[in-house]
C-alpha cells in the first residue's frame, strides 16, 4: 500500500493551519514534517510507517512508554463513567485518590524530621501553570506573613514555563528578552554549571584535569551574598525557585552532589520559601521518585507536570504545606480565597492515568528497568568522550545532556546561528532517533521502557551523527 498520498495530505494540512511551538515556521514550511500516527513502548511510528525511537520521551513527558496497557485500561475504565466534571464546586474520585497518593509519595519516611509536610495539592494543567500556582501562592503567603514586597530569586539560565509569571522567573535571554517589559522583576544567581565554571574549579572528567583547582563552592557563596544583599534592602527574598539536581532547558546542567542541600540550608536560614520545579526532574527521571529527596531536601512548594500522567494527558499539580493553606482560610467576606483555577482542574481522565502511572513507577519491574537503563546509558555514553566535538556529557539518572563544542580542548561553544544541535538532531532523525536539542546540548531522556539494545542504538547513532556533521 502506498502511504504517500495520506502523508502528503496530513503534511499539507499541518503546513496550512498549524503553528508549532518554539519553531521557526519559515524553516518548518520548507520540509515535509514527520507525521506521527502511533506509538508503542519507546517506538513512534509515522504516516509512512517508519519507526523512530522516542529519545526525549515526547518532550520529557512519557515515562513508561506509549500505549501502555495499564494506563490505557485506567483511562478506558474512567471514560465509561465520565471524562470531566468541574473542580469548581465538586469533588471527584480519581482526583481525590491522586491527591492522597501524591501526598504519600512526596513525603517519604527517609526525610529528616522537622522538614515541611506537603499535605495539600492544587491541580492545574501543565508545567507552566503548576509554577504559576506555586508563584502566586508563595507571593500571597509572603504578603500575609509580613513581607510587603515579595521578590523571588532563581537560577541563571532558569526556565519554568511560558506563562507570564513563569517567564518572569526565567533567565534565558533568547526566550525571555522579548517580553521583558511585560514581566515582573526577579533576580538571578549563578547556577552550578561546573563545565563552564567561571572560577575554573570544575571537576573535569577529562585529560586536562591538572588545569583545575579544588572547588570551593563559590557559586554557593554567590547565593549567600544575594540573600544578604537583599536583606540589607529590608526586603528579604520571599522564595528561591530552582530545578533540583538538573536544570533542563538551561542546557541539562547537572548540579554537583551537595549543592542542593547547601542551597536549601541557605534559603531556610534566610527565611525564604523553597520552590522546587520538578516538572522535568520528577517521577523517577533523576532519582527514585523526586530529585529534591535525593539530597534530603523537602521544599515548601513542589511543582509537578509532564510525567504526572505518564505523559498521557495534560495535568499538573502544585503541592504545598498546611501552613501555606492556612493563610488562605478565613470568613467568606475576608476574601482570602485563592482566586485562581482552570476549567480542567482535577480532570478525571488525567487523574486516572496518573494513578496508573504511579503504580507502574513504584513497581519492582520499573525500578529495576530504570536501574538497568541508567547503567547501560552510562556505559555507552562513556564511548562518546572520544569525539572532539563532544565537550561534556552530563547524566543524572535518565536525564542526559551532551554538550557540543567546537573543540573539546578549548571548550569554545558553537555560535547558535550554526545550529549545531539542530543539525545533529536532524541527522539523528534520519537514523530513526527523535529528540530536540537545547541550544548546543543534545538531550537524551528516554522512556523508562527503553530496552538496553535500544539505548545502545541511541548512543551509537549520536556518535554517527556527530561524525557525519562534524567529521
Ligand atoms: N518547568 C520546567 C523545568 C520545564 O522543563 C517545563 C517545560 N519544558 C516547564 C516548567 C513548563 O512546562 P509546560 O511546557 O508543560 O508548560
Amino acid at each position: 500500500m502506498n502511504h504517500k498520498p495520506k502523508t502528503a495530505k496530513l503534511a499539507q494540512l499541518d503546513h496550512k493551519y498549524v503553528w508549532h511551538p518554539f519553531t521557526q515556521m519559515a524553516d518548518w514550511l520548507k520540509h515535509e514534517p514527520i507525521v506521527i500516527t502511533s506509538g508503542n513502548g519507546a517506538v513512534l511510528r509515522d504516516a509512512k510507517r517508519r519507526q523512530f525511537l522516542d529519545a526525549n520521551s515526547s518532550i520529557w513527558t512519557n515515562l513508561h512508554g506509549h500505549n501502555h496497557p495499564k494506563i490505557n485500561a485506567a483511562i478506558n475504565r474512567q471514560l465509561k463513567k465520565i471524562a470531566h466534571s468541574s473542580a469548581l464546586g465538586f469533588a471527584n474520585e480519581p482526583a481525590s485518590l491522586l491527591a492522597e497518593k501524591l501526598v504519600h509519595v512526596a513525603n517519604p519516611k527517609s526525610l529528616k524530621r522537622g522538614q515541611p509536610h506537603l499535605g495539600k495539592v492544587f491541580f492545574s494543567d501543565d508545567g507552566s501553570t503548576a509554577m504559576e500556582v506555586a508563584l502566586k501562592l508563595a507571593y500571597q503567603f509572603a504578603r500575609r506573613t509580613g513581607n510587603k514586597r515579595p521578590k523571588f530569586l532563581s537560577l541563571d539560565g532558569a526556565y519554568h514555563g511560558d506563562t507570564v509569571g513563569a517567564v518572569s522567573l526565567g533567565h534565558i535571554d533568547l526566550f525571555h528578552n522579548a517580553y521583558s517589559r511585560l514581566l515582573f522583576k526577579s533576580d538571578k544567581v549563578a547556577a552550578p554549571y561546573c563545565y563552564r565554571c567561571p572560577y575554573n574549579r570544575a571537576k573535569p572528567e577529562r585529560a586536562d584535569a591538572r588545569e583545575y583547582r579544588k572547588c570551593n563552592w563559590e557559586c554557593l557563596g554567590k547565593l549567600e551574598q544575594k540573600f544578604a544583599a537583599q536583606k540589607k534592602k529590608s526586603n528579604p527574598y520571599a522564595g528561591f525557585v530552582f530545578e533540583p539536581l538538573m536544570q533542563g532547558a538551561a542546557g541539562m546542567i547537572a548540579q554537583p552532589e551537595g549543592w542542593l542541600r547547601r542551597a536549601a540550608e541557605i534559603t531556610r536560614d534566610n527565611g525564604a520559601q523553597l520552590i522546587a520545579d520538578e516538572v522535568m526532574t520528577g517521577f523517577g527521571r533523576t532519582a527514585s521518585d523526586f530529585a529534591c529527596h535525593k539530597e534530603g531536601v523537602q521544599p515548601d512548594f513542589l511543582a509537578l507536570a509532564k510525567g504526572l500522567t505518564g505523559g498521557y494527558l495534560p495535568m499538573a499539580a502544585t503541592l504545598t504545606t498546611q501552613k501555606v493553606f492556612n493563610t488562605f482560610l478565613g470568613k467568606y467576606d475576608e476574601f482570602k480565597t485563592f482566586f485562581h483555577g482552570h476549567s480542567f482542574t482535577g480532570n478525571q481522565l488525567g487523574a486516572s492515568a496518573a494513578l496508573a502511572s504511579l503504580d507502574i513507577l513504584q513497581s519492582k519491574e520499573s525500578i529495576k528497568a530504570r536501574k538497568v537503563l541508567e547503567h547501560t546509558l552510562r556505559e555507552e555514553l562513556a564511548k562518546l568522550w572520544k569525539h572532539p566535538n563532544i565537550g561534556d556529557i552530563r547524566q543524572v539518572g535518565l536525564a542526559i545532556g551532551i554538550e557540543l563544542v567546537r573543540d573539546w580542548r578549548t571548550r569554545e561553544p558553537f555560535d547558535l546561528r550554526e545550529r549545531a544541535g539542530i543539525r545533529i538532531c536532524d541527522a539523528l532523525g534520519k537514523r530513526g532517533v527523535l529528540t530536540r536539542p537545547v541550544g548546543n546540548v543534545i538531550v537524551l531522556l528516554p522512556p523508562y521502557c527503553t530496552t538496553p539494545s535500544q539505548a545502545r542504538r541511541i548512543v551509537r547513532v549520536v556518535y554517527e551523527a556527530c561524525h557525519e556533521i562534524f567529521g
